[in-house]
């Protein structure tokens, strides 16, 4: 059998088992049958539908005239275009708890089919899709990057967009961002990113767009977006599974 056909083979044979045997759900541990979550608990999710803003996807009430929320409009941010999947409240915190410890790897089959129709409006062939990188130390004891990992999956699934994690360096081991305001976050994450020098030539002009898990008040993204701006990339644009939602983000 050639490979081509192993792989169509192997692809028909999974799905006929998800059909036969049930599975179950990573939250509740009840059982479905589907790859995914119960229908209980999917109706937690709140996904963002539109209207939202154009530039920082944050949900709007009613679409309005040019669809900027307030604070975009007040200032741009350092990334083009930012979109979520779905807001972060306790079951999609649960759920990306989860996949952080990587004790639920297979979660990202499910999340990365959630952001599809996401990633390939924001993606195209020649963009770097960069996820946000952990600092060494961190890396070290956890030894996975869930948003590394979402971003690997998202390229090959899709087909599109070149896998770079290397593009981004976390070499300041910060203090941890919980709990801190959006200007303490910021003043933490100052110098927290950094393009290594062999990676300059391959960015320059270059669009990016950036993965991660979770946008908490945007802190995290508008520092690697600076950084990778001052070494010469084009234009910037984020995907995160989840935002937090708050008054002034
Ligand atoms: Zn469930
Ligand atoms: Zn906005």
């Amino acid at each position: 059998m050639h490979a081509k056909e192993a792989t169509r083979f192997r692809k028909h044979y999974n799905a006929l088992l998800d059909l036969l045997l049930p599975q179950q759900c990573p939250l509740c541990r009840r059982f479905c049958f589907y790859h995914g979550l119960c229908a209980d608990c999917w109706q937690g999710l709140v996904f963002i539908t539109p209207p939202s803003c154009q530039c920082c996807g944050r949900p709007l009430a009613y679409a309005i005239g040019d669809n900027l929320c307030g604070s975009c409009f007040a200032e741009a941010p350092p990334l083009a275009e930012m979109r979520s999947c779905f807001l972060y409240n306790d079951r999609s915190r649960q759920l990306i708890l989860k996949f952080k410890h990587g004790d639920a790897l297979h979660l990202n089959p499910l999340f990365a089919r959630l952001l599809k129709p996401h990633f390939t409006a924001l993606a195209e062939s020649d963009h770097l899709i960069v996820p946000i990188p952990l600092h060494a130390k961190r890396y070290l004891h956890r030894r996975f990057n869930q948003s590394a990992e979402l971003a690997r999956l998202l390229c090959q699934q899709n087909e599109t967009g070149i896998f770079a994690p290397e593009t981004l360096k976390r070499p300041k081991a910060g203090p941890t961002q919980a709990g801190l305001s959006r200007s303490q976050r910021q003043r933490n994450l100052a110098g927290a990113f950094a393009v290594p020098q062999n990676q300059r030539h391959r960015i320059a002009n270059r669009p990016v767009l950036l993965i991660d898990d979770v946008m908490t008040t945007g802190a995290t993204l508008y520092e690697a977006a600076r950084t990778l701006h001052r070494a010469g990339s084009g234009p910037i644009r984020g995907l995160v599974l989840a935002r937090v939602l708050r008054h002034g983000l």
